[in-house]
């Protein structure tokens, strides 16, 4: 099994490139279906959704707009918390619009459902969430994305976009921590 590592932690492989190309291609053909009519701006939160916004975009066959926010967190947090965060970036008027914001990854879900509130309240005409990873397990709130890549355990993911203290964002597949051998 292919793994790699960054700082001192080892990840393997788990998702790979292939795969990511092959299921997006599927979301691109839903989003070209349910935006057929529409203007879609489509709302890229960063860092970690860089990558995936960029693959994705490119297999639409539909004209969007793009924005792209940042979520104020504290640096080098480790786990996910419910602390006050800050909506970043948004250029777009979206009232009356139809907007879908594209997320890495949904944990316990406390990151998207501050956003899809505070981009609520600009009263869009519809707003959507695509996420490329979902942990159901561990959501605790807001509601799952209205798009999935893939639905994966609780474990920490690096690669395609998303890193491990700023590392491993370039990489084309998706990797998971490996759990070190009990001693
Ligand atoms: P949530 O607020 O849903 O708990 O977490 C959302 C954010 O936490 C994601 O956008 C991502 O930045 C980070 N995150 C959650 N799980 C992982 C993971 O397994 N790997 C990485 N690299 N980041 C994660
Ligand atoms: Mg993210």
């Amino acid at each position: 099994m292919k793994q790699i590592r960054l700082h001192d932690t080892y990840f393997s492989l788990y998702i790979s490139e292939d795969q990511i190309q092959e299921r997006l291609e599927q979301i691109a053909q839903e989003l070209n279906q349910t935006y057929l009519d529409k203007q879609l701006i489509l709302v890229v939160v960063l860092k970690g959704a860089f990558m995936v916004a960029s693959d994705l975009i490119k297999k639409l066959s539909i004209q969007p707009e793009i924005d792209f926010i940042r979520v104020s967190s504290y640096e080098g947090e480790m786990q996910s918390s419910g602390k006050v965060r800050n909506l970043l970036g948004l250029e777009t008027d979206i009232q009356d619009r139809h907007v879908l914001l594209i997320e890495d990854i949904v944990d316990t879900g406390y990151t998207t459902s501050y956003l899809m509130e505070e981009l609520g309240k600009k009263n869009p005409a519809s707003l959507q969430m695509f996420s490329l990873l979902y942990k159901p397990a561990n959501l605790k709130k807001g509601s799952p994305p209205d798009y999935i890549g893939f639905e994966i355990p609780p474990d920490f993911v690096v690669g395609y976009g998303m890193d491990y203290a700023q590392l491993g964002r370039e990489l084309k597949d998706i990797y998971t921590r490996v759990t070190p051998p009990e001693s």
